[in-house]
């Protein structure tokens, strides 16, 4: 093979996938492994996307994003205490690409990234793919929360940015204000950026404290989000990207030569999707993850307390297995699919979503119990 970009001979495709393909292939295998809804794209935007492509909305949409979506999401984020413009906002392929944009658009080879594990594993790909340094910061000790005393020990000359995820993938943890107040008290007006991925920030059971209403970050902040997990469009690829104007300019050069603009006929659709009530659908999650803590309790699992996405985070580290042979046992001798920690940088711990009908939950945690009895 002809040489490639040095990059890519250190990236790997997520665990994640390897331990859904090996639960795909087990005959009656029950998949908690996968973190997509279960639920169809609601009718409503489903019917504006047909019309869409009706009114032959077919043609190149502006690189930022249709005018009237743009509007629509700054008008939704402004609701959230993040009061903008327009001109803020880049409509993106799902919050990857604008955790990707994000990233790329802020370091240079060598620069330092700061991010609390475990996490989500397409932070490090797309660190590694720009040549940047990914400083792991371990939150377990810290109940899967932030502190000053931990970030202020990673934070060197080097450091370009911190990459923050909250409700939390893999944990469900919710950073608390305090966590926030510590970031904010440490990095405000330094020049570090402090990229926050809010792709769950809707599935969630009470307000999530987010960075945007910290006034004095906001000339640091890029915010991603995703239309994915709210209102179930994993397949549909959209998102966005947010920050300060003069930065977002720049960004949108990255954008617009990675992808021009997201399809006009989904971005239409996208409008309808920030007036559609999901409500239903995080109240499902809300009482799976309900059920699932209670038979996790009663299997005497410890776990951090998930107060949004679809993940619970129960540790298994007792049980003398590592977190990998656990999962693959797991699925071979129980046909019970789960994410191990290790996916996310972590140990100890296995990831469990919530993303399937009740019955699939009750008879998985079925299987998962007996499996701990028989270990
Ligand atoms: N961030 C986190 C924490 C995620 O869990 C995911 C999807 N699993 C993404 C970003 C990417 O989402 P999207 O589908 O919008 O690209």
């Amino acid at each position: 093979m002809l040489p490639l970009n040095e990059n890519l001979s250190t990236m790997t495709l997520s665990g994640i996938r390897r331990f859904t393909s090996l639960a795909a292939q087990t005959p009656g295998c029950i998949s908690l492994a996968l973190g997509e809804p279960d639920f169809p794209t609601p009718e409503p935007i489903q019917a504006a996307a047909k019309a869409a492509l009706e009114e032959n909305l077919t043609h190149y949409a502006p690189n930022r994003g249709l005018p009237e979506l743009c509007r629509e999401i700054s008008r939704y984020e402004t609701g959230l205490g993040y009061d903008c413009t327009p001109n803020q906002v880049i409509v993106t392929a799902g919050a990857t690409e604008a955790l990707y944009v994000a990233l790329m658009g802020v370091v240079n080879p060598g620069d330092e990234v700061i991010v609390p594990t475990p996490a989500y594993p397409l932070y490090r790909s797309i660190l590694t793919a720009a040549g940047a340094v990914m400083v792991s910061m371990p939150t377990r000790e810290d109940g899967f929360q932030l502190t000053k005393e931990r970030l202020s020990a990673c934070i060197t000359e080097k450091t370009r940015a911190i990459l923050l995820n909250s409700p939390n993938n893999p944990t469900g943890a919710v950073y608390t204000r305090e966590s926030l107040e510590a970031v904010a008290s440490l990095v405000s007006g330094k020049p570090i950026w402090v990229v926050w991925d809010g792709v769950y920030n809707q599935l969630s059971e009470g307000t999530v404290p987010e960075l945007a209403p910290f006034r004095d970050l906001r000339e640091q902040l890029l915010l991603c989000r995703s239309f994915s997990k709210p209102y179930a469009m994993t397949g549909w690829r959209l998102g966005y990207l947010m920050g300060p104007e003069q930065a977002m300019e720049r960004l949108l050069l990255l954008h617009a030569a990675l992808v021009a603009a997201m399809p006009t006929f989904l971005q239409k659709a996208a409008v309808t999707a920030l007036h559609t009530d999901v409500s239903d659908m995080v109240e499902s999650y809300t009482r799976r993850r309900a059920y699932v803590c209670q038979r996790l309790d009663e299997m005497g699992l410890s776990y951090p307390k998930p107060e949004g996405a679809f993940y619970i985070y129960p540790e298994i580290a007792s049980f003398g297995l590592s977190d990998e042979e656990f999962c693959t046992r797991l699925i071979q001798e129980a046909g019970v699919a789960l994410v191990p920690g290790s996916c996310f940088e972590d140990k100890g711990h296995v990831r469990l979503s919530c993303c399937c009908s009740q019955s699939a939950l009750e008879t998985g945690l079925d299987r998962l119990e007996a499996f701990l009895k028989a270990l």
